[in-house]
């Protein structure tokens, strides 16, 4: 930490360099952003323009020091330039960067996964989560040859058009384009059933179980903030599947790796047929592999007839970088990570506690979020319901102090093993200003 730029007083007036690098964004980019989250659309003002990071820290282009509470969305799990992993990626970096050819650096990430995830016996390396999810679905349509899938609404599993899609009116009822873009057809091969009711399924199953290539899940949901599987959910979906011949996906782009040594499976044990992954396993560079059963991975190109391929698929610099990462995620990273997010969830519950805030406060694993709600939230209605103008007021009272949430109240918060107690303490100190703002938040006017 000592090479980080001194931080500048948190209440001198704010923002005024990002405003300025935003206007000038959004007239060469749409929305200014390359990711919608980004823009802040959904806890309003202007985005921080982030220029370096250490550890559990961002700079801002003004040296302001914020404690980093997304942590590039999960794949900085060991913290900001973590020395290991800058050290794979310059002795990769020195090697060359990109050869289009087959390298040794593709095994050894390929053999720390199989390791690591027992159902997975083959993998196959890409560059982002939402080809591995478009990937695994094509396989999957390949080897039962059959063309429907099914997801839950609030899943998100990348930005793939068959996956875009919304619940049409009534469960059995194909869904409709979540996107202008997406076309009706694409979106009538996909069902989109309530997330944790098994029974909808049950019933999905029943009338077209035939057609149902395979349902796809996240293994426990982040991108809806957290809202876990209840107990037994995942198992149960593995089970109507199997009994139906179709096949059952594991999206753990997000809890891979990170909700422990392998992901979700660690604590729920249910083995997917296929399992796909990003985030943490990129180290912070585009590397997602999707993987799992030998003889349905056995069905892709060029071992089998469903095509799938990549110009920088297994790129040796990113390669380095996830290989170094998951190295060193050893099961002190992970008691770390659970250590760090319960402390801060239980300071966050008791701030908001203390201001008589209803809220509900829920781990997906070592992710988690807070809901403003009177009651659990199990699926994406209960999100909904939620009153999401008090994260507004919470969020920009925590930037204002220097700690950096998700600017959106439907993504989950991530630490990182580098969250030491001096970070800990700086997101706790923050807390009970943020908490009375969210308790003074009005909803806006209708
Ligand atoms: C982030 C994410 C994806 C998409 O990954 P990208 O690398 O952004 O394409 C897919 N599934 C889940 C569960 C994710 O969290």
């Amino acid at each position: 930490m000592s090479s980080s730029p001194a931080p500048a007083a948190l209440d001198a007036p704010a923002g005024a360099a990002s405003a300025s690098l935003f206007e000038r964004a959004a007239t060469v980019i749409p929305g200014g952003v390359n990711s919608p989250v980004r823009a802040f659309g959904s806890v309003g003002g202007t985005p921080v323009f982030m220029a370096s990071a250490q550890g559990p820290y961002l700079y801002d282009v003004e040296g302001r020091e914020y404690v980093d509470l997304i942590c590039s969305w999960g794949p900085m799990i060991l913290g900001h330039r973590h020395p290991a992993v800058l050290d794979a990626v310059g002795a990769a970096l020195a090697a060359g960067t990109s050869f289009g050819t087959a390298t040794e650096g593709e095994i050894a990430l390929a053999e720390e996964i199989v390791d690591r995830v027992a159902p997975v016996e083959k993998v196959r390396l890409v560059t982002s989560g939402t080809e591995a999810t478009m990937s695994a679905i094509r396989l999957a349509r390949g080897f039962t040859g059959r063309s429907k899938i099914v997801k839950f609404a609030g899943c998100y599993h990348g930005h793939v058009d068959a996956l875009l899609a919304a619940a049409g009116s009534g469960l059995a009822t194909f869904a409709l384009p979540d996107t202008p873009g997406v076309t009706g057809a694409q979106a009538a091969d996909t069902l989109v059933l309530p997330y944790n009711d098994l029974t909808a399924l049950e019933r999905v199953f029943a009338e077209r179980g035939s057609e149902i290539a395979c349902v796809i899940t996240e293994a426990a949901p982040g991108n809806m903030g957290a809202v876990p599987p209840l107990p037994g959910f995942n198992a149960g979906l593995k089970d109507l599947c199997r009994r139906h011949g179709a096949l059952f996906i594991s999206d753990e782009v997000m809890t891979g790796f990170r909700a422990g040594r392998a992901g979700w499976y660690d604590r729920d044990g249910v083995a997917a047929d296929l399992f796909t992954y990003g985030k943490v396993m990129g180290g912070g560079f585009p590397a997602a592999a999707f993987g799992g059963r030998a003889d349905v991975m056995a069905h892709l190109a060029p071992a089998g007839p469903v095509y799938q391929a990549g110009t920088l698929a297994g790129n040796p610099v990113a390669t380095a970088a996830g290989l170094a990462t998951l190295r060193h995620c050893t099961d002190a990273v992970y008691e770390r990570l659970d250590a760090v997010s319960a402390t801060i969830g239980t300071e966050v519950s008791a701030a908001l506690s203390a201001e008589g805030v209803a809220h509900v406060l829920q781990y997906s694993g070592t992710m988690f979020s807070v809901f403003f709600s009177q009651r659990p939230v199990r699926d994406y209605d209960d999100v909904r319901a939620s009153e999401a103008f008090r994260y507004r007021a919470f969020f920009h009272e925590m930037l204002r102090q220097g700690v950096y949430l998700p600017p959106s109240p439907f993504e989950a918060w991530f630490v990182s093993a580098s969250h030491d107690d001096r970070a800990v303490d700086r997101v706790v100190s923050a807390l009970p200003q943020a908490a009375k703002a969210a308790a003074a938040a009005v909803p806006p006017a209708a």
